[in-house]
């Protein structure tokens, strides 16, 4: 899970050098396809239920799910990259917001706000603990910087598939839910809003957006459980 990891913090290292006002989202995404397939890793997410990419790119209110395409960003926007890869049978999850050039204060509190929360989530990922600890440790740093929670979608287990038992909500109760043991990996995923957490879905089936249209960020990392703590797999 280690190496699948690696290949997908080397696709944000890759986005980070190419995201600029007027690449396309397609554009990143076949580099990002390409970086996978020369690591002769699988683009997880390429086919899964019928999505047609191997990254997920939603931008400004594009909360998850957005196809990649000619869209051409802009400066001022936000563009959240979601991939997955899979090697030696097993995989990686993870997601970056990244600013396209100069973004108001707001959004990029928004930004930093979400990726706090995430590694806030993370610090719960403890054997003994419970999953409640990480949603509620989410929620706090949400609820502190004032930001929506997106409820509707969910972290979720990951080991042999990438979408496995259990669901890891960012909100919770400390103390309830599934005992934390070592052993489980988990892909934490903070999808928070600056306005309402309520999204709805785009017509063509897969874009989930903010139903007030403001903008979204979403930070993910596969993230193992050990006796030597929360081990991120997602990083290079
Ligand atoms: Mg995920």
């Amino acid at each position: 899970m280690r190496e699948a990891g690696k290949i997908v913090a080397e696709v944000f290292e890759l986005m980070r050098e190419k995201i600029r006002p007027g690449v396309t989202t397609g554009e990143l995404d076949l580099a990002a396809e390409r970086l996978i397939l020369h690591h002769h890793a699988k683009p997880l997410f390429k086919g899964y239920e019928g999505f047609p990419a191997a990254c997920c790119m939603s931008v400004n209110d594009e909360v998850i799910h957005g196809i990649p395409g000619k869209r051409e960003l802009k400066p001022g926007d936000i563009l959240s990259v979601d991939v997955g890869a899979e090697i030696y049978g097993f995989c990686g999850d993870a997601a970056r917001t990244f600013p396209v050039g100069e973004v108001t204060p707001e959004v990029a509190e928004l930004l930093r706000a979400t990726e706090a929360s995430l590694y806030a989530g993370i610090e719960m990922a403890v054997i003994g603990n419970r999953l409640g600890d990480i949603g509620h440790s989410i929620q706090t740093v949400a609820e502190a910087a004032g930001l929506g929670i997106v409820q509707d979608y969910v972290g979720h287990g990951i080991g042999r598939e990438m979408h496995e038992a259990p669901d890891v909500p960012n909100y919770g109760r400390p103390g309830r839910g599934l005992r934390l043991a070592e052993g489980m990996a988990l892909a934490i995923e903070p999808m928070l809003n600056l306005g309402t957490g309520a999204v709805r879905t785009l017509p063509d089936g897969w874009t989930v957006v903010t139903l007030d249209g403001k903008p979204s960020a979403h930070f993910e990392n596969t993230v193992a459980i050990t006796a030597d703590g929360p081990q991120i797999l997602t990083v290079l």
